[in-house]
């Protein structure tokens, strides 16, 4: 592998790790704006999660680099991601959902599934002992989306309680 191949290989390894968007939306959590700039760099980077949009997407926008664009909608309930986990295959769904996908129960906890369970989205098996919860992901779709994650809540609670 060439140093440029293996540099685009690491940016992509990068740009799909569940720590940026966690280091995206800890930034996003603490700043009213949405816009940041590295001074030291004469880098500005924007983060942006517009919430009139019918599907909600964080982008992260780097000058004279791919903007990146994560959706954040899970694919087993089609809803705004609550409570969000990312498989170590880097697919994000609600902890309930991950858990149903695990066949665990919510207090076992995502990443107590089998070995053996795969991901819903690309059916690669093993991929929820090193599950990451990202909780700044949470707190950013809780403020955003206060409505809609207040009722998935009370949603989330009743289930429990059945
Ligand atoms: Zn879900
Ligand atoms: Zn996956």
């Amino acid at each position: 592998m060439n140093f440029k191949s293996k540099m685009q290989a690491e940016h992509l390894e990068i740009s799909q790790s569940p720590r940026l968007i966690e280091l995206m939306a800890f930034y996003m959590n603490f700043s009213e704006s949405n816009h940041m700039i590295c001074y030291e760099l004469c880098i500005p980077f924007s983060c942006d999660l517009d919430v009139s949009d019918p599907e909600p997407v964080l982008r992260l926008v780097l000058p004279s680099y791919a903007n990146l664009e994560y959706n954040l909608t899970c694919v087993v309930c089609l809803h705004t991601l609550f409570h969000p986990y990312a498989l170590s295959c880097v697919h994000f769904f609600c902890k309930p959902c991950a858990c149903s996908a695990g066949s665990v129960l919510i207090f076992e906890g995502v990443e107590s599934a089998s070995p053996k369970m795969k991901c819903p989205v690309c059916g690669e098996d093993g991929v929820f002992g090193n599950a990451v919860r990202m909780t700044e992901l949470d707190l950013l779709l809780k403020r955003r989306f206060e409505k809609q994650w207040k009722e998935r809540l009370v949603e989330e609670r009743a289930k429990d309680a059945n």
